[in-house]
């Protein structure tokens, strides 16, 4: 199939210049230490810390009255936050913690929607020096469970709904949450968020932070095992900033919005991060989809650059035009996507519909910024990624059988995407997990389990996975923790699962159960453990299809292999089954007993 035509945008009138102008030259004479002239540091050379450079070092200066969060409520409600603001709630939050007895480096988790009070608890914790650990509020309780575990979360901010239906049955397990703070009310063995903020000093001076000190920890899937927490230091910042100035091409006076929750690394990299620390207004919305919603909150607002995921561009696609009828988003200037593959004929939509292309980028939670992107003043070639950053080396190799890594030079050519260490924003570890993380290295080269190819120009191409692991609508899942709660249900014998592909989300989550011997399939019972999935796993990780099966296929040493239920269900060749256990699942087309 031939590749869409490259499209390159002329600047409207009136609007600024790229700020990276000319990819080639910016590349050759980037460097980190320079760029770290662009952010402030603590006062008095004390270091850096990442509320400073988003939050402290405009409210002292001219943007102090500058609006840093535009919230707009579910119900309609309308809140300008300003730097100078946010500068004195995430102060006094941090004296909240101090009177708590919380010291630098415990673990303050929030389990919230997109209200301003996550914003507060965010940076007002890392002024303080704990580490921020935001949980996405459609998880069920089991994977919120794992993820408090893991990283042994300290506080909790949340709300009472949230806390009484999922984390109070869990407290009794949780021995090292010490204290949850409701924004909206208490509940016994909890705090009130606006008592505590009423009585707590301000903390105006931030102390004195090394840039190597933990700072966040974000949660990610692989195949196996429980997920994974990255943990992120307050030198991030430096990228967070150059990348939402380069990649995202923030100007002063822009209005940015992100879609994503901060429950996940955009949501905070991009939906707190990189707009504050370049000083521009972000918007939140509280509400979920909703294309009208949409367009109306784009036109309203004025946003002059759009960050959002490829599921949400192909839910506006298929809303149609209708709900931009009559709508004038002639603000906007720059659009930008990530989180999984943007079919090429979803830029081609927005370019002549919106009147904009979406420009590609790739990045992961591991490391913690856009490494790769379609930058304002290149051509967009609908279907790619774009190109590496200025300062971040990546490239195209295949593992070697001695441990090491050959990198491929000739263009167009799969293999796994590299990416050589040393950009600020690198994931420090896997909390508790040293052994998990120095498999991600290889040659001297971070390997990020993606496949992909790099074109004669340097554009990347993504492929795809190189694991299990599923991107549906943007979230990624691991299917070990689905099989996991699938297999507490009590007819549950094996469960293997799996992503589907699907048109909107990319993916969706599907789940192969076989049951035990005193149980038989029925629509009754799938209907029945669909209900416990979710009810475990939250709407966003829950399987969306169940089928039943005799026997899971798992290889010898008894794995299981999803490989070949993904070829079975979508009639691809099943490869080598050299290594499948013998019986189990080995012949039949995977759901075949499905009712
Ligand atoms: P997460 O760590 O949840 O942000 O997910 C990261 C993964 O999302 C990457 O390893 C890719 O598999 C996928 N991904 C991110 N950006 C893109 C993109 N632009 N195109 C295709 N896949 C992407």
């Amino acid at each position: 199939m031939q590749a869409p035509r490259p499209i390159k945008k002329l600047r409207g009138a009136g609007e600024p210049p790229p700020n990276l102008a000319d990819y080639t030259e910016a590349r050759r004479r980037f460097s980190w230490a320079e760029a770290r002239a662009e952010l402030s540091g603590l006062p008095g050379g004390q270091g850096l810390n990442i509320a400073h450079e988003a939050v402290d070092r405009h409210a002292a200066g001219a943007r102090r009255d500058h609006v840093a969060i535009r919230w707009l409520g579910k119900d309609g409600e309308r809140v300008d936050v300003r730097y100078g603001e946010l500068a004195e709630r995430t102060a006094r939050f941090a004296g909240a913690l101090a009177g708590l007895g919380v010291r630098p480096g415990d673990r303050v988790y929030s389990l919230l929607g997109r209200t301003p009070e996550l914003y507060v608890a965010a940076l007002g914790a890392l002024r303080h020096q704990a580490i921020f650990c935001p949980l996405f509020s459609a998880f069920g309780p089991e994977p919120l469970r794992a993820r408090m575990s893991i990283g042994e979360a300290r506080v909790l901010v949340t709300t009472s709904r949230l806390y009484a239906r999922k984390v109070a049955p869990l407290r009794g397990e949780m021995p090292w949450l010490e204290h949850v703070i409701l924004v909206d009310g208490e509940a016994p063995g909890t705090l009130s968020y606006e008592r505590l903020l009423d009585g707590a000093p301000a903390v105006t001076r931030i102390p004195p932070t090394d840039p190597d000190q933990p700072a966040l920890l974000h949660f990610t899937s692989g195949t196996t095992g429980t997920p994974k927490g990255a943990l992120h230091v307050h030198a991030a910042v430096l990228m967070h900033h150059v990348t939402g100035k380069l990649a995202l091409d923030l100007h002063p006076e822009d209005v940015f919005w992100c879609t994503a929750d901060p429950g996940w690394v955009t949501g905070t990299s991009y939906g707190i991060l990189a707009p504050l620390t370049n000083g521009v207004t972000l918007v939140v919305d509280e509400a979920d989809f909703d294309a009208e919603r949409w367009y109306e909150i784009l036109e309203r607002e004025r946003v002059t650059v759009w960050y959002t995921a490829p599921t949400a561009i192909r839910m506006l696609m298929k809303a149609g035009e209708a709900p931009l009828r009559g709508r004038d988003l002639g603000a906007l200037r720059f659009l930008a996507s990530v989180g999984e593959p943007l079919n090429p004929d979803a830029v081609l939509w927005s370019d002549e519909v919106l009147g904009r292309p979406f420009h590609d980028g790739w990045w992961q939670t591991e490391t913690g910024g856009i490494m790769i992107a379609n930058f304002a003043s290149m051509e967009v070639r609908p279907g790619s990624m774009g190109r590496p950053l200025p300062g971040v080396d990546a490239a195209i190799v295949r593992r070697t059988p001695d441990g090491g890594v050959e990198v491929i030079e000739q263009p167009d050519v799969e293999g796994e995407l590299a990416l050589r260490p040393g950009w600020p924003s690198m994931f420090r570890a896997y909390w508790n997990n040293p052994e998990r993380y120095a498999r991600c290295f290889a040659g001297g080269w971070y390997l990020t389990g993606d496949l992909a190819r790099r074109d004669e120009d340097g554009y990347y191409w993504f492929v795809g996975r190189d694991d299990d692991v599923i991107k549906s609508a943007g979230h990624l899942i691991g299917p070990f923790e689905v099989e996991s709660a699938l297999l507490l249900h009590p007819a549950v014998a094996e469960a293997a699962v799996i992503g589907r592909p699907d048109p909107i989300a990319g993916e969706i989550v599907k789940a192969f159960v076989a049951l035990k011997p005193e149980h038989a399939p029925s629509p009754d019972l799938e209907r029945e453990i669909a209900g416990f999935a979710r009810k475990h796993l939250g709407p966003a990780v829950a399987p969306r299809e169940i089928a039943f099966t005799g026997s899971v296929p798992r290889t010898r040493s008894g794995k299981i292999m999803r490989r070949l239920l993904r070829a079975r269900e979508l009639g691809l060749p099943e490869g080598d089954l050299s290594m499948l256990e013998a019986g189990a699942g080995a012949t039949g087309k995977a759901g075949d007993e499905a009712p």
